[in-house]
């Protein structure tokens, strides 16, 4: 052990939906297993419909109730205590994000629940400081003042991917309650502890019961596509796959109901002639690897201009091949395994396609051995490739791995093309220390976020979202304020 994480075994061995303020168990269950050396960690109750039924039941009636009617700055008090409630079992969230994910314990320290705590924390400010709209109009028909209310939207179902489950979780809770709706909540059923873990934070603060529910189960024609299609739910928020959305879309046409999409990328990295090399090649290996590549921001396209290209590209490899692959419990360890042996097959049939469409396979792929129980686990190289063509299906598809393809490119004209030239729209980092190139490049690029000499940093004030089939819609600041909450319009004849 390299922190004061605790190990697996001290987690609940038995995880329950949360419904109406209470812990519901279900007949039917399923194993949440580690993917660090494939033991089962929990069972966890699977959700049939009744259940899903239930849960929204109680979010309309609490949303009927208080809740609805609560002055915001009432609201953010209790978001407030949400937030210390994860920071006083700090230790409890790590330890469930560790043994769920396999990710390193610095990781999941510094990044998931730090982050999950300010989700609440900043959702809390923002409601509270939240600007009025007023507008004075002189008409024919007299004098008008106009002003904008805003309402919860109702019961909104909050469905989450794995990969970063409590950031991601509490992302798109931390709004929906701020703005006073109800919600019911689906983790991944890869990764359901951490959510458990947050509904007993809710109940020993003393939430009102119905406000947060979570239900725990798989997507299709399970609990994620039930509460979907329930007319009982007002809005569906959701992260996860392109293709996932995209069913998610088909089902909620009949209720017209309103989504909010964080959906899948294939992000490229640009690396200009006049950057500064070793922030560039750092900058590089991190949002190529960071999660072991499963972060939907991760950069699986890397384009270098053609004078730095060898010596990127060998810096890059030589910066891979130190990278630590291992268990999280073990001191030194950077990178951890993917989710699950399932999507490791899916990243090991891209290693091999690589081959088949001419890459050159710079470092890694393939599958690390540990003589230990890790090579139980869904361990994959961290890996790199050149001599791809742009139209490749390993150019061009989401692998959500360690893995990044680098290719040189000439001018910049032809960079930006080929950048755009994506189904995928999510995000784009440019390294170039010239000022007017930078500004020129970023507005060039159909991402919902540009970084500039910076990687996945993040202002959760700022608009956060896809452009194409990266996503519909945008979080983060008055943008979630906006989704979460319908708007009315009052005009007044004052004169
Ligand atoms: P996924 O789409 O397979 O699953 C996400 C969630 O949707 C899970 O809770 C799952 O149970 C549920 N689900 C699956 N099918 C469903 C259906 N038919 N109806 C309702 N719910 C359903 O995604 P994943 O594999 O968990 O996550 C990885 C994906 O998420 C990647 O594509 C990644 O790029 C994307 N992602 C995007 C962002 C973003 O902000 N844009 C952030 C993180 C992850």
């Amino acid at each position: 052990m390299t922190s004061n994480a605790r190990a697996p075994n001290a987690l609940p061995r038995r995880l329950r939906h949360f419904i109406d303020g209470e812990f519901v168990d279900a007949e039917a269950s399923f194993a949440n297993v580690s993917p660090v050396d494939g033991r089962e960690l929990s069972r966890v109750a699977e959700a049939d419909a009744v259940a899903v039924d239930a849960a929204i039941q109680a979010a309309r009636r609490a949303q009927q109730g208080p809740w609805r009617r609560m002055r915001a700055p009432e609201r953010a008090d209790w978001l407030q205590r949400i937030a210390d409630g994860i920071e006083a079992r700090f230790d409890d969230f790590v330890a469930a994000e560790v043994a769920d994910t396999g990710r390193p314990i610095a990781q999941a320290r510094s990044l998931d629940v730090t982050r999950g705590i300010a989700n609440f924390r900043t959702f809390a400010d923002l409601v509270r400081t939240a600007p009025g709209e007023f507008f004075e109009t002189s008409t024919p028909d007299g004098d008008m003042l106009n002003y904008v209310t805003r309402k919860p939207l109702g019961v909104v179902g909050v469905i989450s991917p794995w990969n970063l489950p409590l950031l991601l979780f509490t992302w798109k809770v931390a709004p929906a309650l701020a703005m006073g709706n109800c919600v019911v909540a689906k983790p991944s059923e890869e990764t359901p502890t951490s959510a458990t873990l947050l509904a007993e934070v809710m109940r020993d603060i003393g939430l009102p019961p119905g406000v947060f529910n979570l239900i725990h189960g798989h997507g299709a024609n399970a609990a994620g596509e039930w509460l979907t299609k329930h007319p009982g739910v007002d809005a569906i928020t959701f992260t996860g796959e392109s293709k996932t959305g995209s069913a998610i879309m088909k089902a909620v046409a009949d209720g017209v109901k309103n989504v909010s999409f964080e959906l899948g990328g294939k992000n490229a990295a640009v690396v200009f002639a006049d950057a500064d090399f070793d922030a560039a090649v750092d900058g590089v290996l991190r949002s190529s690897f960071t999660n072991a590549g499963q972060v939907c921001l991760c950069s699986e396209r890397v384009y270098v201009e053609r004078p730095l290209f060898e010596r990127f590209v060998a810096a890059l490899k030589a910066r891979t091949e130190a990278l630590r692959v291992g268990s999280p419990y073990e001191a030194g360890t950077t990178t951890g395994p993917l989710i699950s042996q399932g999507h490791r097959n899916k990243v090991l049939g891209y290693f091999r396609l690589a081959v088949e469409e001419g890459a050159t396979v710079v470092t890694g792929g393939g599958v690390p051995r540990f003589g230990n129980a890790c090579d139980d686990g869904a361990f994959v190289e961290p890996t790199i490739w050149t001599d791809l063509p742009d139209d490749a299906r390993c150019v061009t598809e989401e692998i959500f791995g360690p893995v990044c393809h680098i290719a040189p490119f000439d001018d910049e004209d032809e960079v930006v093309r080929r950048v755009n030239d994506s189904a995928y729209g999510l995000a784009a980092s440019v390294w170039t220390t010239s000022l007017s190139r930078a500004h020129r490049v970023a507005p060039q690029i159909e991402t919902g976020i540009v970084w500039v000499n910076a990687w996945f940093v993040r202002d959760l004030r700022t608009p956060f979202g896809g452009a194409k089939q990266s996503g519909f819609g945008r979080e983060g600041g008055r943008h979630s304020m906006d989704f979460y909450s319908e708007l009315t319009t009052v005009c007044v004849k004052v004169a």
